[in-house]
């Protein structure tokens, strides 16, 4: 994923304080780019006073005449709406469609269209759009302040960035590493052994006891400490076992 390849548009936004709010979303989750198409009311002092700390947000914005102008070089495009459409479009919640647009982050142009505050993004805007974005809200009331919208968007794609390609534990912010293939085998030789000691498995019908063991422990991942408590215990399983058996002969 790459926020930079990513931009928030804002079509004929009314009021100046939500394009600073906008702005103030956007930098807290790492988002930089803001296209405003035609602003009504820009520059604003509330816009300035609504940004706090994301007036470079602000000032960096490019102010564009038309929407073409703000989503010519993007590849794909993304329009929220409140409403359901006439027309049906492919669409998705904020969470779903931040996983497509933080994917086509990596190689293209990315644009996410945010409309009037009381009239929402035309039907022809979101004909330009590859794919609709709702946030899903009470049947009671499904029209977002447009800043918020905009939050909510931007701290899903903020999930995705700092999960990174890999899953939350990875190697980098776990405490020992994970276990290699070959102490996983060593480990698995060496459970099955313990098992046969107390006759749990009967290697005469192992049946699939060792296929779903080890399903376990790989949905798990252990790591090397892990491994070692484990195998710690299954030899002291063992000497207990050998210790009965040397008493009944
Ligand atoms: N009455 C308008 C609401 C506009 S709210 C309408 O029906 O569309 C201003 C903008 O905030 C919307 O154009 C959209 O970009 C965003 N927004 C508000 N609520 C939203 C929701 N539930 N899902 C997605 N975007 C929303």
């Amino acid at each position: 994923m790459n926020p930079d390849n990513i931009r928030i548009v804002l079509v004929n936004t009314t009021h100046p304080g939500n394009i600073g709010g906008v702005a103030r979303a956007m930098k807290n989750m790492g988002l930089r780019r803001l296209y405003l198409v035609e602003p009504r009311d820009y520059p604003n002092e509330q816009a300035v006073w609504r940004a706090a700390s994301a007036t470079d947000v602000l000032e960096a914005a490019v102010v564009v005449p038309t929407l073409s102008e703000a989503i010519g070089d993007c590849q794909f495009i993304v329009g929220t709406s409140a409403r359901e459409r006439r027309i049906p479009w492919p669409l998705m919640d904020a969470r779903q469609c931040a996983q497509r647009m933080a994917l086509a982050s990596g190689q293209e142009q990315v644009a996410v269209l945010f409309g009037r505050e009381d009239r929402g993004l035309t039907n022809d805007e979101l004909k330009v759009c590859n794919l609709h974005l709702n946030i899903p809200t009470s049947q009671d009331y499904s029209s977002l302040n447009l800043a918020m919208a905009v939050q909510i968007v931007a701290y899903e794609l903020r999930m995705l960035a700092v999960a990174g390609d890999g899953p939350a534990t990875g190697a980098d912010d776990w405490d020992a590493p994970f276990a290699t293939q070959d102490n996983m085998e060593r480990f698995y030789t060496h459970l099955e052994q313990a098992l046969v000691d107390i006759e749990f498995l009967d290697p005469a019908a192992p049946r699939q006891l060792m296929s779903r063991l080890r399903r376990l422990y790989s949905r798990v991942r252990l790591d090397e400490m892990e491994l070692n408590i484990l195998r710690g215990i299954l030899t002291e399983t063992q000497k207990w076992v050998r210790r009965g058996s040397d008493r009944e002969s």
